[in-house]
């Protein structure tokens, strides 16, 4: 006989797709690109690759989220910058899935600096700067899921 139990919090991963290895990966349209209205734009970009948008929501970083975020980065000369940028304005964060996720998204998304980025990458056409440059991509499967858990819980993944 299955016995149901009421349960008032789960730490099992999302029974969906998106839990399966490889399947998702973690992006955040940056506070320049906010700014100058490309969300939208940005976003569909993505859908348009073949992305599912998995999870969704507007926020603004502190600075202390923003430095924990980017902790990797901590002794990299540029990350005082990068932080004090990040949590300057609002940003969209999302959990993105399709196959192979991690890496078809950094090639939709094109080199760190827009001067390397390839023709009809995201930050060849809306990044500023090397440091200003639109978006954010996950570099591994293991830290988009530890990314994507750093903003939604499973409960925000549909
Ligand atoms: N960045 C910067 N100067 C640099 C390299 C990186 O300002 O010389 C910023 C930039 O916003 C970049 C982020 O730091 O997206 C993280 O750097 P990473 O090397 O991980 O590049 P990404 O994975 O974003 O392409
Ligand atoms: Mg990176």
């Amino acid at each position: 006989m299955r016995i149901l139990r009421f349960q008032t919090h789960t730490f099992a991963a999302p029974k969906t797709q998106a839990s399966m290895a490889g399947t998702i990966t973690f992006t955040m349209i940056k506070p320049e690109a906010v700014a100058a209205g490309n969300s939208g734009a940005i976003l569909n970009k993505m859908e348009g690759a073949g992305f599912r948008i998995v999870a969704l929501k507007k926020i603004q970083l502190s600075a202390q989220r923003a430095g924990k975020f980017y902790e990797v980065h901590a002794e990299r000369p540029f990350y005082g910058e990068l932080v004090e940028y990040m949590s300057s304005g609002p940003i969209f964060a999302a959990v993105l899935e399709k196959e192979n996720a991690m890496s078809d998204f950094r090639a939709l998304i094109g080199a760190t600096d827009p001067t390397e980025a390839a023709d009809g990458t995201i930050r060849k056409e809306f990044a500023e700067s090397k440091a200003k440059n639109a978006v954010h991509g996950s570099d591994s499967d293991e830290n988009a899921a530890l990314e994507a858990s750093f903003f939604f819980s499973d409960l925000e993944r549909f």
